[in-house]
């Protein structure tokens, strides 16, 4: 690997930790480039990628099939609550999933087993404001909120 970028990923894994809740690529790309920062979405996407694979971030697929992360404050194993709404994220432990997995995966023989499971909804706030009807397109169009916040 060639280290001369790892400045970059740096303010790329900053301005995902400033972000809070879960952000596309392009998200971040918009808030670097405000800051005149000179780094390119390609970057924005490689560095992002990395940190994911190092577990520095997770990375999720939103329910419209777009990359989505976050900056965990949590670096074990962990789940997450995502309001399909307004982006806002809970992280959770589920003690239950674990042991079902553990379980299930050697009741086939299967040995070091890893899961992945996040649950979609809608949040308590967004549930009272009556966004019970289907997010319309416009809707889906300025998600995440950039107030939600955990
Ligand atoms: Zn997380
Ligand atoms: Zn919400
Ligand atoms: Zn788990």
């Amino acid at each position: 690997m060639v280290q001369r970028n790892t400045w970059q990923r740096d303010r790329v894994r900053e301005a995902l930790g400033d972000a809070g809740g879960f952000v596309s690529a392009q998200d971040l790309h918009r808030v670097l480039r405000d800051e005149n920062t000179g780094i390119g979405l390609a970057t924005v996407y490689r560095a992002l990628a990395t940190l994911a694979t190092s577990g520095e971030a997770d990375q999720l697929q939103s329910p419209d099939g777009e990359a989505i992360y976050r900056a965990c404050s949590t670096a074990g194993h962990h789940h997450h609550l995502i309001c399909r709404s307004c982006g806002k994220a809970v992280e959770i432990e589920a003690d239950e999933v674990e042991s079902w997995a553990q379980r299930t995966a050697s009741a086939y023989g299967f040995t070091q087993a890893e899961h992945v499971v996040d649950i979609f909804g809608m949040c308590a706030e967004c549930t009272a404001r009556g966004a019970a009807a289907a997010p319309t397109a416009a809707d889906a169009a300025s998600a995440p909120d950039p107030d939600a916040r955990v």
